[in-house]
């Protein structure tokens, strides 16, 4: 049996990047960039105006001859004196030797010309070219997240296709002659099914969408079968239940008899201990456990930064909060406890109900407190550290 550590670095090593594929900036949201990216023109690409107002040469002066008009999209360079302004517009080319512009509120216009109220300084409401980025700079480093604003922002440069890592092609096993779909009358000695609608909603909560999920009876035969039939067609594969000791449980076996490699069987945690990492070419295959607190538990904990990590994020882990605690805890087990729990600015709470078949309070907890297995006691008023969940 590994420690926590050492099964998330067995991961980490054997998670190799996605490939990267181009993709419409329109529809890379969440993507991660494979590439730098660099600016093909200048931003703003023109002087423009920031204002509705006047653009006129700056000097003592405060009245001016109107001799223009600059509207947003016109590029007409007209030639200004000193005594003259041009009536201009957000967003508007700014003549030339013009270099500052007066907002409409401070001036008192006539048809022909202004008389400036209130004196802007010298370059005021005037957008540099480039002042945002210049023709050739960095956009955005590889390895950035493509938000809405970033979307935005390649857009305003023109950019229309992007290098992004491709997200990974994940499928949910699922193992149990006791589940059966909600929705449906429920038949003695059955339970509903859980883990499979839970863990795609996980997997939607960091962008992996469309998961299609498979149901298999606790038979060695059938589990080799759709084994075989899905190893190659996903680049992550989760199994939840039938990798503990049972006489049933027959996950492993099925994997190993298809040829998966084993990296690691077993964790030593609570809950999440029955769990297998293992691979078969590029495929990573994840058999999380079947008690659903385990099951998640473990997917926040090592498959969640797996697929952070071959997606091209910077940062694989996820982030890590200090809280001070509010009781007294004693860890007794000898094994790393990931419990569920409730933080607010300051404090946080251990929720009831840890085992790792409930969860009742799984589903009101904002945080897994990480409880180190070599910690005996941990103090009221101690610092601990939190893995914040949504
Ligand atoms: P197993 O790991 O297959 O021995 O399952 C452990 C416990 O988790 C058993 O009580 C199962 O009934 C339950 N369980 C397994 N898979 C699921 C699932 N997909 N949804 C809900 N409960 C499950
Ligand atoms: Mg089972």
């Amino acid at each position: 049996m590994i420690q926590v550590e050492q099964a998330l670095s067995i991961i980490a090593e054997n998670s190799t990047k996605m490939p990267v594929q181009k993709i419409q900036v329109h529809k890379a949201l969440g993507y991660i960039l494979a590439e730098t990216v660099y600016s093909p023109i200048n931003m703003p690409p023109f002087r423009q105006s920031a204002m509705d107002g006047y653009a006129f040469i700056h000097s003592e002066r405060h009245q001016y001859d109107i001799i223009g008009i600059s509207q947003a999209g016109d590029h007409d360079d007209i030639k200004l004196k000193e005594n003259e302004a041009v009536r201009i517009f957000t967003g508007a080319f700014v003549p030339k030797n013009a270099d500052t512009i007066v907002m409409q509120e401070h001036v008192l216009a006539s048809e022909n010309s202004i008389l400036i109220t209130r004196m802007p300084e010298q370059f005021t409401n005037v957008r540099a070219k480039g002042e945002q980025i210049l023709k050739e700079q960095v956009v955005f480093e590889a390895n950035t997240r493509i938000t809405p604003a970033a979307i935005g922002f390649l857009a305003c440069l023109g950019i229309t296709e992007i290098e992004v890592y491709k997200k990974p092609k994940v499928v949910i096993l699922v193992t149990g002659n006791e589940l059966v779909k909600s929705g449906k009358e429920l038949p003695k000695g059955k339970i509903y099914e859980s883990n499979a609608v839970m863990l795609k909603a996980a997997l939607q909560s960091i962008g992996i969408k469309k998961v299609k999920s498979f149901k298999v009876k606790d038979s060695l035969k059938a589990t080799k079968k759709v084994l075989k039939n899905i190893l190659p067609k996903f680049d992550i594969v989760l199994i939840s239940g039938g990798i503990s000791v049972g006489d049933y449980d027959f996950v492993k076996e099925a994997l190993l008899e298809n040829d998966v490699q084993e990296h690691f069987y077993k964790i030593n945690q609570r809950p999440g201990k029955p769990m297998f990492f293992g691979s078969k070419n590029e495929t990573l295959v994840f058999a999380l456990p079947g008690n659903p607190a385990s099951s998640l538990t473990n997917f926040y904990i090592y498959v969640y930064p797996a697929i952070i990590n071959i997606r091209g994020f910077s940062e694989t882990h996820l982030p890590k909060l200090i809280r001070k605690l509010n009781t007294d805890f004693t860890n007794n087990t000898g094994k790393t406890l990931f419990l569920k729990a409730l933080y607010d600015e300051t404090n946080v709470t251990i929720l009831e109900s840890q085992s790792s078949a409930m969860l009742n309070t799984f589903a009101i907890a904002n945080s897994l407190l990480v409880v180190p297995h070599d910690k005996e006691n941990l103090k009221k008023g101690e610092d601990v550290t939190l893995l914040p969940i949504d």
